[in-house]
C-alpha cells in the first residue's frame, strides 16, 4: 500500500526585500499589472506569503495532515553577498506572536511541528541545539523531526541530529528533478540504531521544473507502491501563493487526490517514524 507524508518547509512568511526585485523585473518587462500588484502588496496589508490558513483549509477538505518544518534563522546580514540577502533579510522571527500562535494551533490540531535547521546549522551542534530548544519552548514538548534548509548536509549532519535527540531526519533528497537520491527508496538507518532517515521524494520547484513531470511521477509512485517506501512531499509554505507560483497549489492538490484514488495511507512523518520503530522492536 502506498504511504504518503506531506510536509511544508516554512522558509519565509512575509515578503521583504523580494518586493524590490519582483517589482524591478515587472517594470523591465513592462508588466504594469504585476508591478501594481507588487506595490499594493508591499504598501498594503496584504500578506502574500501567509498561506497557513489556505493550507489548513486544503488539508482539512482532503482529510490529511502534514508536518511543518519551522526555521529559526540567525545568519548575519552581509551587504556584499547577494545570496545572503535572501537568507538574512528573508527571515522571520520565530518569537513573533503570530508565528508562535500558528505553530501552537497546528501542533494542537494534529499537524506535526519539526525543525527546519538554519543555513549554517547542518554542521554546528550548538546553533542547532539553540534552534531546537527555541521551537520546543514555543510548542511545549519535544520535537523529533528535522529537515535542513536547502537540504544542506555533510558527513556530520546525521550525527549532530542524533546527538540532539532527533529521531528522524528528512533531508535526504534531490534538489534537481525528483525521485530517489542515490537510489534509496525506503527509509533507512544510517547508524543501524533507532535514528531514521526518511528520504524526501518530491519537492515543489524541482518537480514543477521537470519536463513531463506527471509521467515521471507515475513511475516514482510505482516504485514506492512496490516497496515499503514513503512518498515524502515538500511544498514550501510560500508557494501556495498562486500569483507568484502559478499551478503549484493545483499540483499539490492533484498529487494528494491521485494518492487518495490509489487508496494511499496518509500520516505525518513522526507517525511513520513511530510505526517503523515499533515494528522493528517487535521483530527483535
Ligand atoms: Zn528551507
Amino acid at each position: 500500500m502506498l504511504k504518503v507524508a506531506l510536509s511544508h518547509d516554512v522558509d519565509r512568511t512575509r515578503k521583504h526585500y523580494q518586493y524590490f526585485s519582483y517589482l524591478a523585473k515587472s517594470l523591465v518587462k513592462r508588466n504594469f499589472d504585476d508591478a501594481s500588484y507588487q506595490l499594493k502588496s508591499f504598501f498594503g496589508k496584504d500578506e502574500p506569503y501567509w498561506n497557513f490558513p489556505e493550507i489548513i483549509r486544503i488539508e482539512e477538505d482532503l482529510g490529511v495532515k502534514s508536518t511543518f518544518f519551522f526555521l529559526d534563522e540567525s545568519i548575519p546580514f552581509r551587504l556584499f553577498n547577494k545570496k545572503n540577502w535572501q537568507l538574512s533579510l528573508g527571515r522571520y522571527n520565530i518569537r513573533e506572536k503570530k508565528i508562535m500562535e500558528i505553530m501552537q494551533y497546528l501542533d494542537k490540531n494534529g499537524w506535526e511541528i519539526g525543525v527546519h535547521g538554519s543555513y549554517l546549522s547542518y554542521n554546528n551542534e550548538e546553533l542547532l541545539k539553540k534552534e531546537k530548544n527555541n521551537i520546543e519552548d514555543i510548542i511545549g514538548h519535544q520535537i523529533i523531526g528535522i529537515r535542513q534548509h536547502y537540504l544542506n548536509r555533510d558527513e556530520n549532519t546525521w550525527k549532530i541530529h542524533k546527538k540532539l535527540g532527533f529521531k528522524y531526519d528528512s533531508t535526504w533528497g534531490l534538489t534537481r528533478g525528483f525521485g530517489f537520491k542515490e537510489n534509496k527508496i525506503t527509509p533507512f538507518r544510517p547508524f543501524d540504531d533507532d535514528f531514521l532517515e526518511i528520504p524526501l521524494i518530491i519537492m515543489d520547484t524541482p518537480f514543477m521544473e521537470t519536463e513531463n513531470h506527471w509521467e515521471r511521477y507515475k513511475s516514482v509512485i510505482n516504485e514506492l507502491e512496490k516497496s515499503e517506501g514513503i512518498l515524502v512531499i515538500n511544498w514550501h509554505q510560500r508557494v501556495f501563493n498562486e500569483k507568484e507560483f502559478p499551478f503549484y497549489k493545483d499540483a499539490y492538490v492533484r498529487i494528494i487526490e491521485d494518492c487518495i484514488s490509489r487508496e494511499a495511507r496518509f500520516a505525518t512523518l513522526s507517525q511513520f517514524n513511530n510505526e517503523i520503530t515499533t515494528k522493528n522492536e517487535n521483530n527483535h
